[in-house]
């Protein structure tokens, strides 16, 4: 009979702290700068140069790791991790390693509907490496690789999972969940593209109702969160494959290859020996005021999950919808905003949803551009009856281009919903001459005609007559 085996994943999630210098000294964060001029004599590690930390590096360390729940810990040390790589100026890079700014915490993602805790390790701060370019299309093959050390030193926050997470798209959702988590706090842009948010995942086996854990495997160099899901799901039936054959896993370091879809083994994984882990003789342990970590904690902004039951219970919103509005902090600054001026809550949130979303990624506008008080107007005008709904979806077009307000522009355009008679009637009169075989389908029952000849006098009038009108109007002439 064959194996039945658990999957078991920890994740180690590096973040680029939003500072505008880095962790030890004053050089610029800006990314995308000429190479190497955002350097100076401390993050190179230079002869007599001393490190000095940045406190808001600490204050959104603390901050981030306060919203996953982790304990500050009121001391904590900095340690040399020492290795030799080229991304790496000083040969050591300051991590901090037995003694981390917090431990334990835990997020709760929503999977299957069900709710589902993430515990953590740890969280600490360390100074970020270099980066380095290879030649050639892969590391494998390349014949020179350019360094550029603007990103050495700045503040990098490692957030350490217990090896909690039990499949490839668990992992995911769990990114997905904190990178908006973290993304309320403000500590961090949280671009995977431009590496300001990056993940390692470890990875084991071990057979059904077995609790020691098997051997693990590290995968780097995952670019998106769909790649996270798709190594991981690849590591699941590769080691599942040499368990089955009664084979063994090797503990190694692997690399995720894009282009082949596969993970590709980098080298054996070093121990923590590797390291020769000693404290940093240039900077005194961090300690932290129970009134600094206190304010911090006062300072945090409502997290996604509160909002999310906040904004159910408050709004009468369904799950779908919550989580729709909390996934992006802006967006549901927006809701709430627009909520002040118009009670049909779930309303508001089926235009957001819709004809909103749709016309932002149109655009390419963001929703902090618009003014939420301009889509009220716009649904009251449609409520009122003052527009037909195909000349609210355009103005609503009009107005994220051009922010205009959707009343001036109903005035301006001459938009007004068209009903009444006297002034449809001209328009039914046409289309009916004009189209005589629909007005011949519709008498030998095809309900399907009236629709069309609805369409071509709303298509006539610009969308501003009144549909229901229009119809009651239509059938009565031709039946
Ligand atoms: P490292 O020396 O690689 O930093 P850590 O003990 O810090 O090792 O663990 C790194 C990550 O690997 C953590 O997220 C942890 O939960 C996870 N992990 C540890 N052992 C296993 C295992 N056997 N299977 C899966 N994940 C594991
Ligand atoms: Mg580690
Ligand atoms: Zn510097």
């Amino acid at each position: 009979m064959k194996m039945k085996y658990d999957t078991v994943i920890g994740l180690e999630i590096h973040l680029e702290l939003q500072t505008h210098s880095k962790l030890f000294c004053g050089c610029s964060t800006t990314f995308g700068q000429e190479p190497n001029i955002n350097c100076c004599p401390i993050c190179l590690g230079l002869p007599g140069s001393l490190p000095v930390f940045n406190r808001r590096a600490i204050e959104l360390a603390v901050s981030v790791a306060l919203a996953l729940n982790s304990a500050v810990q009121q001391k904590s040390r900095f340690d040399r991790k020492n290795y030799f790589y080229p991304d790496l100026p000083k040969g050591y890079q300051i991590s901090q390693y037995d003694q981390p700014l917090a431990r334990g915490g835990y997020l709760e993602i929503e999977f299957d509907e069900e709710s589902r805790r993430i515990n953590l390790e740890r969280v600490h701060l360390e100074e970020e490496a270099g980066k380095l370019m290879h030649a050639g299309d892969s590391i494998f093959d390349s014949s020179y690789s350019l360094v550029d050390y603007n990103r050495a030193g700045i503040a990098l926050l490692e957030i350490v999972t217990k090896p909690d997470i039990h499949s490839g798209r668990e992992a995911r959702l769990f990114l997905e969940d904190l990178r908006t988590l973290l993304l309320y706090t403000g500590a961090s842009d949280c671009k995977m593209e431009e590496g300001s948010l990056r993940c390692d995942a470890n990875i084991s086996l071990r057979p059904v109702g077995s609790t020691a854990l098997g051997t693990r495997v590290e995968v780097k160099n995952m670019n998106s969160f769909r790649a996270v899901e798709m190594a991981l799901n690849y590591e699941v039936k590769r080691q599942e494959e040499i368990l089955s054959a009664d084979g063994h896993i090797i503990q190694e370091t692997c690399h995720w290859d894009e282009e082949k879809k596969e993970t590709i083994p980098l080298r054996g994984k070093e121990g923590s020996s590797d390291y020769r882990y000693f404290p940093e003789p240039d900077l005194l342990p961090l300690t932290l005021e129970a009134s600094f970590i206190e304010k911090q904690s006062a300072l945090l902004p409502e997290l996604p999950r509160q909002r999310r039951v906040r904004f159910k219970e408050h709004y009468g919103l369904n799950g779908k919808e919550a989580t729709l509005l909390t996934e992006n902090r802006t967006l549901g600054d927006f809701f709430e905003a627009a909520a002040n001026d118009y009670s049909d809550y779930r309303n508001l949130v089926k235009w957001i949803q819709g004809d909103l979303l749709y016309q932002l990624r149109e655009s390419g506008k963001s929703v902090e551009q618009i003014e939420p008080g301009l889509l009220v107007e716009l649904i009251t005008l449609l409520n009122n009856g003052n527009i037909t709904r195909p000349v609210a979806k355009e103005l609503l077009a009009e107005m994220v281009l051009s922010g205009k307000s959707p009343h001036k522009l109903v005035q301006e355009k001459g938009l007004g919903r068209i009903s009444g008679q006297e002034k449809l009637l001209p328009l039914v009169d046409r289309v009916i001459a004009e189209n005589p075989e629909a007005v011949e389908n519709y008498r030998r029952g095809k309900e399907k005609a009236s629709a069309f000849l609805v369409g071509r006098v709303m298509a006539l009038s610009g969308g501003r007559a009144d549909p229901e009108e229009l119809s009651k109007l239509i059938k009565g002439k031709i039946s």
